[in-house]
């Protein structure tokens, strides 16, 4: 009887919530200048074709605690496109990154409508057929209480495709757009660009794979397959620049730190693992150009799989030296941020000579902000990266240990947990537990993703690292298991 009745009081709130709140998705359009007869209309289909949409959302005053004001608002809204008939069907993709809408972005003259105007989306070529639709997902609020979920729905709104088939093989269309089109079709400035056997260097910084420009999506971001988690292995030719070294530590940290979905795991091949980590990105060291620029990394751009660029490559050239101190935290964040698709500001943010993703940030002294509070610098990043991977409370943290799997008992040595992190609350809790015979039991608890300085009397053990308390809900225990002589 009991659990009836518990489970009877969830339908009644549950009930009771979607009824007080009722945010809706008022208008969705395609801008009537990328239009032709109601359709989308796709003048090549061999390229890209990126057009702006505009979308509304409306909300309404809701009594809480008898007072009326506007409903809590998060939604986060994705163009998307379908090759069916119908939204919904299982070969959507977005062609839009996800824009994200919270109460603070309803003006106070018009508190009850939200209007976004020109949010961008790029249908990928050789899509002649299927729809345009917009995906929505939004929270549910209970007497300031938010839902565990959000609630994911389409636009009844769809738009279908005017197009006329092009074949790049096709002797009428004899000239397919080249690399650099379609580099300059995904935002790039090509100006000054490199060409490589197997990339291409554009914007100073950013590798494009030409394995990337030979795929029919090549601008889409990281996706959360492995709910964000991005395992970057930290390559034994940066081991010895003691800068760079600490430079990703501490730049996983700021990410992991900030308030992004984000999860950035640093592993080595020096370490064996329970389970072997993939390998998303690598840090690799290398000689890279000090005259007559200086180059302080190279960042390969996404995959357009959904898994971030494989490679970043720090300039280890003896010639090359980090000047402030503290820059390779900064250089290391925007490198990462550019193998997961995040860009260069300095075309649409006001102010981008601020941001950590400004192509000129080397020249601020914004790595001072870094050191301490771990937090980003400046308001409009935090903003950006946020609205790009809002944080999804129940997402989890896939962590490894890092150590010796073996060691001598008269060694002192350090374990640390892959997801090396500084957000509110976290709490990592440290276990060696003797196995296979030896009687052994040691626990410490704290904010210290690492254990340092550790020893161990000769025997067999377990070595768990729980993280928990953190931005994200589910506890999570790497293990390790470790023979000490
Ligand atoms: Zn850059």
């Amino acid at each position: 009887m009991k659990k009836y009745f518990i489970i009877s009081l969830f339908f009644i709130s549950l009930f009771g919530a979607s009824k007080a709140f009722s945010s809706a998705l008022s208008k969705f359009q395609i801008q009537s200048t990328y239009l032709v007869s109601g359709k989308l209309n796709v003048p090549n289909s061999s390229v890209i074709t990126t057009f702006k949409v505009d979308f509304d959302i409306t909300r309404q005053y809701i009594n809480v605690n008898n007072q009326n004001q506007p409903e809590k608002v998060d939604w986060t809204v994705t163009v998307m496109y379908s090759a069916s008939s119908s939204p919904g069907a299982s070969d959507n993709v977005a062609i839009s990154d996800p824009f994200r809408v919270t109460e603070s972005d309803f003006s106070t003259n018009n508190p009850l409508v939200y209007s976004k105007t020109g949010l961008e989306a790029k249908l990928p070529a050789n899509k002649t057929s299927g729809l345009i639709f917009l995906k929505y997902s939004y929270y549910l609020w209970s007497q300031g209480v938010k839902s565990t979920n959000p609630v994911t729905s389409n636009s009844t709104t769809t738009y279908s495709i005017s197009a006329t088939a092009t074949n790049p093989t096709n002797p009428t269309n004899p000239n397919p757009p080249t690399d650099i089109t379609k580099m300059q079709n995904m935002g790039f400035s090509t100006i000054g660009m490199q060409t490589f056997s197997t990339y291409y260097v554009v914007e100073g910084d950013i590798r494009i794979t030409k394995a990337l420009l030979a795929v029919t999506n090549p601008y889409y971001g990281v996706n959360n397959t492995y709910d964000h988690n991005i395992n970057i292995k930290v390559d034994a030719s940066v081991w010895s620049s003691s800068n760079w070294y600490n430079g990703i530590l501490e730049a996983a940290r700021v990410w992991n730190t900030a308030n992004t979905d984000i999860k950035i795991n640093l592993i080595y091949d020096s370490f064996t693992y329970s389970i072997a980590p993939r390998v998303d990105v690598v840090v690799k060291g290398a000689s890279l150009p000090v005259s007559p620029t200086k180059i302080p990394f190279e960042a390969e751009w996404v995959k357009g799989n959904g898994n971030p660029g494989g490679e970043i490559i720090v300039n280890t050239n003896p010639g090359y030296t980090l000047a402030p101190s503290g820059d390779d935290i900064l250089h290391l964040f925007h490198a990462i941020a550019h193998t997961m698709a995040l860009g260069h500001t300095s075309s649409t943010v006001p102010n981008h000579e601020n941001s950590i993703m400004s192509r000129a940030f080397e020249v601020t002294s914004a790595w001072s902000y870094l050191v301490g509070n771990y937090g980003l610098p400046f308001a409009n990043d935090v903003t950006y990266f946020n609205s790009r991977y809002p944080v999804n409370a129940n997402s989890v943290i896939n962590s490894y240990i890092n150590g010796p799997a073996t060691f001598s008992s008269s060694a002192s040595v350090t374990f640390r947990s892959s997801y090396i992190s500084a957000e509110a609350g976290i709490t990592y809790a440290w276990k060696a537990v003797g196995i296979n015979g030896t009687t052994y039991n040691y626990q410490e608890s704290g904010s210290n993703p690492a254990l340092y300085d550790f020893g161990l009397p000769a025997g067999n053990y377990r070595l768990e690292c729980t993280i928990s308390g953190g931005k994200y809900t589910t506890e999570v225990t790497a293990t390790k298991n470790i023979v000490v002589n």
